[in-house]
This record gives C-alpha cells, structure tokens and sequence, in this order.
C-alpha cells in the first residue's frame, strides 16, 4: 500500500492544489498542507486539525510525507553537522549544516554520486550512481529543521541553502527545479532568491534553462583561468569551455536580474595556484559582475593533490584584490569529520561507475 500513496513532500505548490483539486478539495487545502508540512514539521494528518475530519482520512489512504532516513550525525568541533541520509539499500548521500555568526548555511546533495568526473573532488572518485527525487532533496532541509529544532520566520536557524554537497545539481535538473520552488515558496521554507545557491561545475545548456526556470543565486565551479587547465580539472570544460561558460553566466544574471555570479576556485598546490594564474584570471573577470571564492583544497583517501600553503592563497587573494576583483577565501569548516567541500562521498554499492564530461562526452561506463 505504501508504494501506492504519493508522497505530498516535494510537490510544488501548483502540483499540490492540482492534487486537491482532482480530489474534489479548494485549492487552498494545498496552501494549509504546506504550512504544516514546512512550518509545522508535520507528518501525520491526524496533526492538521484544521483539515475537516474526512479530508484527513482521505489523505490518510491516499498520500503521505515520507522523508529520506537519517542513518549517522556526526558533530564537528567547530559546530559542523554531517549526516548521513539512506538512498536504497547501501546507498547513502549526505547533508552538512554550517553555523556562523550571521548564518546557518545547509548544504545539500542533489545526486548519490557524480558523474563529472572532477579529478580533485572525492564525490566523482564514487562515480555516478542516481539522482535524488525531489521529495529526497526537499527532505535534506526538512530532516536538518527538525534536527535543528523548528523554527520559522526571523528565528529560522537555516537561513541558506547551497547545492554544494554531492552530485551536480544541473545534471538532476527535473528534480532540483521544484525543490527550490518549494525553497523559495512563502508557503515552503520561504527562503529569499539571493539565499539559495546552486552550484554548477558549468552545464552550459543548463544554466539558459535554469534562467527560464528559477530565480536563485548561481555558483560556477571554475578552478582554473584557461581551457588548458580547466579541461583536466574539470573535464566538462572540453564540452563547454570557458568563454562558452562566461556567456551563459552573464546571460543568466541578465535574465534574473542577479548581481553576481560566486565564481569558486579550488587552491591546488602547484596546479593553479601561482602568481600567473590570479593574472589571468583577472584578466578573465575583470570589470564583470564576478565573485572569487577561494576553496583550500580538502584532502581525501587516494588523492594526489595537496592544499596550496596558507601564504600562497593569501598572496592569491591580495593579487586578485589588486587587480580589482572581489575575492574571499573560504573558511574550511568540518573537515575532523570530513564535511568539508569535496569530501563528501556516501557508500555506493552499485559497482558500476558512469562517468560524464569525457572528451566525447559519451557515457562511459566502467565496472
Ligand atoms: N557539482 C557542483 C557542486 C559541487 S561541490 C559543482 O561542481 O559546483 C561544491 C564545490 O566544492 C565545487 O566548487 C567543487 O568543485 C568544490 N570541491 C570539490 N572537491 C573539492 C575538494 N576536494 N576540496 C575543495 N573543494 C572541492
């Protein structure tokens, strides 16, 4: 019977009013759903008391709000939360929740794995493995506000999300749109467009669609000031190269009425990080509606890169700054419990990896 009840949690308000509709119900039975699903952390129907009795049953027998399984939290010192969430059987994504002073910034998983193949992040080291549903991406935020504590409006604890956990959000394009709807939605987490990111590592196609679709902040994933460079990091470069990428960045903040695009940047000793690279990159950004944010790069299990020296990222910085860019450096928060940018990496079983943003950009399928 459960696989026959459709999951209330990630519809969109509009699919959620069809839903009553059909079921003979006004279409503000969809705005009183919400609210207790996303103000009041509801699960049950029998909770919403002011839904009329037979309506309740009615929800009863035919839908329900089913939210990914929490399977470990682990607690940094520094105030960090990862947890683990159960895909299927043997397969995990995770969440991180990152406190700050002004802030509390969620960062969330769009994909179990990665296919794009980035040869510094330990998410593609998994290979690709599915995309999350809607329902699992908008229970990301719904499980960290009841482990959080709920609460709404000025008090809210998540104050930002960012789609900088696992997978490339732009590839699970048919399940990341509506979750930020629902992100967005006064009825929903009510979040403002400029606090919602996502992060590409450049699906250029995909971000003119983006611009049609949704309003919320965009980050590119860059890491590199030329194709040379870029195409070994960041292999969708040789797909999509840079002037490609820069064009469909400055076209989405036309359409959105943005003020910037969060370019990042992942400090790799020796790789990218020399006093000629912040040139060209300057070069490359300057006088554009550009951010830099510097990521020292994370370590894990099996890599060859090493993080650029604390003096080498700051005279980065200082270059940059110099040249009239906005630059920051990000501050590595969790990483005693591997939460850190690039470290997230859940348990796949599934042993055959697929890997996106070859040259050819065909599906390569290793087993
Ligand atoms: N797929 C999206 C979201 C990825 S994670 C994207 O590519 O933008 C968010 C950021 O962390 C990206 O900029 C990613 O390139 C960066 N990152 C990946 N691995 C990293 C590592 N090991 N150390 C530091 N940053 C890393």
């Amino acid at each position: 019977m459960t696989d026959e009840r459709v999951n209330l949690l990630g519809l969109t308000r509009p699919e959620l009013e069809a839903w009553c509709v059909e079921r003979g119900g006004k279409p503000f039975r969809a705005r009183q759903l919400m609210h207790w699903m996303y103000k009041r952390g509801a699960t049950q129907f029998d909770e919403m008391t002011d839904l009329a009795k037979a309506f309740r049953a009615q929800l009863a027998s035919e839908a329900e709000i089913r939210l990914p399984e929490i399977v470990t939290r682990q607690d940094a010192a520094d105030g960090t939360i990862k947890w683990e969430l159960k895909a299927d059987a043997g397969q995990a994504f995770e969440m991180v929740y990152i406190p700050e002073e002004d802030r509390g910034t969620l960062c969330i998983s769009s994909q179990v794995g990665c296919a794009l193949d980035c040869s510094f992040c330990s998410t593609a080291q998994q290979g690709f493995n599915r995309n999350l549903t809607t329902a699992e991406i908008v229970g990301q935020v719904w499980l960290a506000n009841r482990e959080l504590g709920w609460q709404v409006g000025d008090n809210r604890i998540i104050t930002n999300i960012v789609f900088m956990g696992m997978g490339e959000p732009l590839a699970n394009f048919r399940n990341v749109i509506p979750a930020i709807r629902i992100f967005l939605d006064d009825f929903g987490f009510d979040i403002s467009r400029r606090r919602v990111t996502l992060s590409t590592s450049g699906l250029v196609p995909q971000i003119y669609k983006l611009a049609e679709e949704v309003n919320c902040a965009l980050a590119v994933s860059l890491h590199a000031p030329n194709d040379a460079l870029r195409s070994q990091l960041v292999p969708i470069n040789r797909k999509h190269p840079i002037a490609e990428l820069l064009e469909a960045c400055w076209h989405y903040l036309d359409e959105q009425n943005g003020r910037s695009v969060t370019f990042e940047y992942v400090m790799l000793d020796g790789v990218n990080d020399q006093r000629a690279h912040a040139i060209e990159l300057a070069r490359l950004l300057h006088g554009k509606p550009a951010k830099l944010n510097l990521i020292p790069f994370n370590p894990f299990p099996g890599t060859h890169y090493r993080r650029s020296p604390q003096a080498v990222i700051d005279n980065f910085r200082d270059e940059l700054m110099q040249k009239g860019l906005i630059a920051t450096i990000r501050r590595t928060r969790g990483d005693d419990i591997d939460a850190a940018c690039g470290q997230l990496a859940g348990q796949v079983t599934d042993r055959t990896t697929v890997r996106l943003g070859s040259k050819t950009f065909g599906l390569q399928v290793r087993v």
